[in-house]
């Protein structure tokens, strides 16, 4: 039986790790931290096949130079940042083309497609019904300008055959009766989900692959090294052999993956939550994403997550609460929040690419060596997709999708 490591617990990992225990392979986790604690803990829940728009797209050049010089709560930089990764930066804004843009959604769609059939059987087999909502994911719009705007994202889900609901401002109203100010339009995901507690579905998956015969070892991995035709992976105080690894580090994987001399083009984009309890009674099902505002908030029964945009700033640089601080006060326009709940606004770092695919495949140096991450904006939807393509590649099979849009080849690393 062919030994894999798993290197990162986060809701990647553990999808692979599940897919490859389930394909009969031996298969160890090694995270320091508890799984899906860290950047797979804190985001938003929204489980899609139709997240199919990449940041870098062709209307991004448009608004770069508000998004430089004007205050949005979507968006926040720190100039250091920018400067010391300018070449990631530069690198991001050339991907921001149509065609690009198209070959993304496409492959996208594909990967989130496979991704929420087999999210939606890991459901069922770990009995998390329970925490699943469904429809689980809208956009709403507060000016005819801004729902104008979105045209171009209509556009590419049809073509991708996305489907969706339009709402008009009574339809919203009278769904949500709960929100306090009129949205123009919504755009509500039929087929999505909504996950209440990303963390206890974290949780769940890896007590199914722990109790099908999976190992975790909860300590860092210093290091991997390729000996003899055998991955070594070392560890604390000793050293595991194994005949494959994935890396599956989220915005982690960079560090350990330059020893082995790869430049992998990858950044992350911070992005915050806080909790809030509620004035009375609240009931919205779906995650609500905001466009104008760029945030999104949620509601299990009457306590509510509020997750804030983007922050370019270094992984371990200080809370900045302001950008998430500016998000509750609008919040508190739309929803009668009452007491905060968590003292300190959580902090995670969507991991990314440069061209905003997550890189899915064989290490192009190394012999069994495979790459999962860069999940960025979408990485608990894509995650359960992304575990079957590595399994069908580590038992040399065709994929079930075209994943050459994600192979790390791509890039000369
Ligand atoms: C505010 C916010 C909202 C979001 N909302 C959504 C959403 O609604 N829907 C969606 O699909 N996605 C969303 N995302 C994105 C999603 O959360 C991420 O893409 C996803 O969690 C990435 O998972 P991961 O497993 O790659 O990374 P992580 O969860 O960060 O896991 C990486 C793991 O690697 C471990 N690690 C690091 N270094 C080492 C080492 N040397 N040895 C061993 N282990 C190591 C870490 O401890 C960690 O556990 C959101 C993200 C944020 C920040």
């Amino acid at each position: 039986m062919k030994k894999v490591a798993i290197i990162g617990s986060g809701i990647v990992g553990i999808c692979t790790a599940v897919e490859l225990i389930n394909r009969g392979f031996s298969v160890t986790v090694i995270d320091p931290n508890q799984p899906g604690s860290q950047t797979s803990y804190g985001n938003a829940g929204v489980l899609t096949d139709s997240s199919l728009m990449i940041i870098n797209n062709p209307q991004l050049l448009r608004s770069l130079l508000s998004l430089i010089f004007k205050r949005k709560t979507s968006f926040r930089y720190s100039k250091l940042f920018v400067f010391s990764r300018l070449s990631w930066v530069i690198n991001f804004l050339m991907f921001s083309k149509k065609k690009h843009m198209e070959l993304a959604a496409k492959a996208l769609r594909e990967l989130q497609v496979l991704s929420l059939k087999t999210h939606k059987k890991l459901i069922k087999n770990t009995k998390s019904n329970n925490n699943i909502e469904a429809p689980g994911w809208m956009k709403v719009f507060k000016t005819k300008l801004s729902y104008e705007k979105y045209a171009y994202e209509l556009d590419i889900l049809d073509k991708n055959k996305a489907r969706y609901i339009l709402l008009n401002t009574a339809e919203i109203k009278k769904q949500f009766p709960d929100l306090q100010i009129e949205y123009y339009k919504g755009v509500l995901f039929e087929n999505s989900l909504r996950v209440k507690s990303p963390i206890e579905l974290s949780k769940n998956y890896f007590k199914y692959f722990i109790k099908f015969g999976g190992s975790f070892y909860k300590e860092i991995c210093k290091d991997i090294k390729f000996v003899n035709g055998h991955w070594t992976v070392v560890l604390n105080k000793n050293k595991k052999i194994f005949d494959e690894v994935v890396i599956c580090a989220g915005p982690w994987s960079k560090d350990f993956l330059t020893n082995l001399g790869y430049k992998i083009p990858l950044a992350w984009e911070r992005g915050y939550h806080h909790h809030f309890s509620t004035k009375n009674d609240i009931d919205i099902s779906p995650a609500i994403h905001d466009v104008d505002g760029g945030f999104v908030y949620s509601c299990n029964k009457n306590e509510i997550r509020v997750t804030s945009g983007v922050e370019l700033n270094f992984r371990e640089a200080d809370l900045n609460e302001k950008q998430i601080n500016e998000v509750v006060q609008k919040l508190k326009t739309i929803l009668p929040l009452k007491n905060k709940l968590t003292k300190d606004p959580w902090l995670g770092s969507r991991p990314t690419i440069a061209d905003s695919l997550p890189m899915i495949g064989k290490a192009p140096k190394h012999k069994n060596l495979w790459f999962n991450f860069g999940h960025n904006h979408i990485g608990l939807s894509t995650s359960a997709g992304s575990g079957v393509v590595i399994a069908d590649m580590i038992e040399n099979k065709q994929t079930s999708i075209n994943i050459d849009p994600f192979l790390p080849d791509r890039f000369i690393l």
